[in-house]
């Protein structure tokens, strides 16, 4: 009966992720999806192949992109595609760089169950699928999200 009700819990996330992510992959046949973790290595500086290839946490006020608050878009670093604009960044008082959306289709999710006892949600590119952070529910209006991004994930594009 034990073992039943595990397999059970253990088989739910799957189901509910897995619908999702196929029906929405635009970039499933991207070449960036191609590269090996050892590829990933030699592209990127060692604390950004840890966020994005390993889902690594920078320390909190780390990020010179904190105190971006030029006009622009904030992109990944591993394959370039914009996932931010500065308009929608807020000071979160947080140390990581915030944002209460992201650009349409821009970043894929899945349930984190690393934190049992928090509620949060991961979120990364949704082209090289490198890990970019978390979402909160604390944020500003309009949204009431709060994307809790990695600086060392992102690069900045000024306007
Ligand atoms: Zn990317």
């Amino acid at each position: 009966m034990l073992t039943a009700r595990r397999l059970f819990l253990l088989a739910v996330p799957a189901f509910a992720i897995a619908p999702r992510a196929f029906a929405a992959d635009a970039y499933a046949a991207s070449p960036w999806r191609k590269l090996t973790p050892s590829d990933w290595k030699t592209r990127l500086p060692p604390k950004s192949f840890s966020v994005l290839r390993e889902e690594d946490t920078e320390a909190p006020f780390s990020s010179p992109l904190n105190n971006e608050h030029r006009r622009g878009t904030f992109a990944c670093l591993g394959c370039g595609l914009p996932l931010f604009k500065s308009d929608w960044k807020f000071n979160s008082g947080t140390g990581w760089p915030s944002f209460y959306t992201a650009i349409p289709g821009a970043v894929g999710t899945k349930a984190d169950f690393k934190l049992v006892l928090e509620e949060r949600t991961e979120y990364h590119c949704a082209r090289c699928l490198g890990h970019q952070g978390h979402i909160f529910h604390d944020g500003p209006k309009p949204t009431g999200l709060r994307y809790c991004n990695n600086g060392v994930a992102l690069k900045f594009i000024p306007a």
